[in-house]
C-alpha cells in the first residue's frame, strides 16, 4: 500500500541537491509527492523561487507544514494538500520530487507519463522508477551514508 512509505525526512544537503540537478528555476512549479514536514517545497521556494505544491497524506505532517508554510509567509508560493498524491492532479509540474520507494515508484508512473508534460524533470532520492532510464544518477554524501539521486525527464519535444 503507498500508505505505508513512512516518514522519513531527506538531509538538507540531499534537498538542495534534488532542486539542483533538477534545474528549477524562479517561478517554475515544483510538486513534493508525499512531502512530509515541507521542507523541500520550503527550499524550492525560499531558495530558488519556485512556486510549489507539497502533498501529504498524514494529517499530523499535514498540519505542522501547513502552520510552517504560514509561519515563513510562504502560503502566497506554497500550496499544501493534504491527500493521496495518487488522486491529486499533476499535470502543471514543472519539477516532481519524490522519496518514497520503488514499488510505489512502480505504481506512479503510469500517472506521471500521463500527466506529466514533455521536458517535466522527475526527481528521486534513492529510489528508482523502474522502467525508467535516469539521465542522472549521483551520490551525495552525507554525515553517516551516502544517498542517491535520479534524475529523469519526461522525454518529446523541446
Ligand atoms: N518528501 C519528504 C522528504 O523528502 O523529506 C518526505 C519523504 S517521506 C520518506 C514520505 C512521505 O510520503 C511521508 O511523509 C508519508 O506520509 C507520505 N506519503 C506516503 N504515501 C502517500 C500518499 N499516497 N499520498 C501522500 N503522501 C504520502
Amino acid at each position: 500500500m503507498p500508505y505505508d512509505v513512512p516518514y522519513v525526512p531527506s538531509p538538507e544537503v540531499v534537498v538542495r541537491r534534488m532542486l539542483q540537478v533538477s534545474g528549477v528555476r524562479p517561478g517554475e512549479v515544483v510538486y513534493d509527492l508525499g512531502c512530509g514536514d515541507g521542507r523541500i517545497v520550503v527550499m524550492a521556494a525560499k531558495e530558488f523561487g519556485a512556486r510549489a505544491v507539497c502533498v501529504e497524506i498524514r494529517n499530523d505532517l499535514y498540519e505542522q507544514t501547513l502552520r510552517r508554510i504560514k509561519e515563513l509567509n510562504l502560503d502566497n508560493v506554497v500550496k499544501v494538500i493534504h491527500g493521496n498524491f495518487f488522486e491529486v492532479p499533476i499535470e502543471d509540474a514543472d519539477v516532481v520530487t519524490m522519496y518514497l520507494l520503488t514499488s510505489v515508484n512502480q505504481m506512479l508512473r503510469p500517472k506521471l507519463e500521463r500527466e506529466l508534460r514533455p521536458g517535466t524533470r522527475v526527481v528521486s532520492h534513492d529510489f528508482e522508477v523502474p522502467g525508467w532510464k535516469p539521465i542522472l544518477a549521483e551520490d551525495v554524501y552525507e554525515e553517516w551514508r551516502s544517498h542517491k539521486i535520479y534524475l529523469f525527464k519526461i522525454p518529446g519535444a523541446e
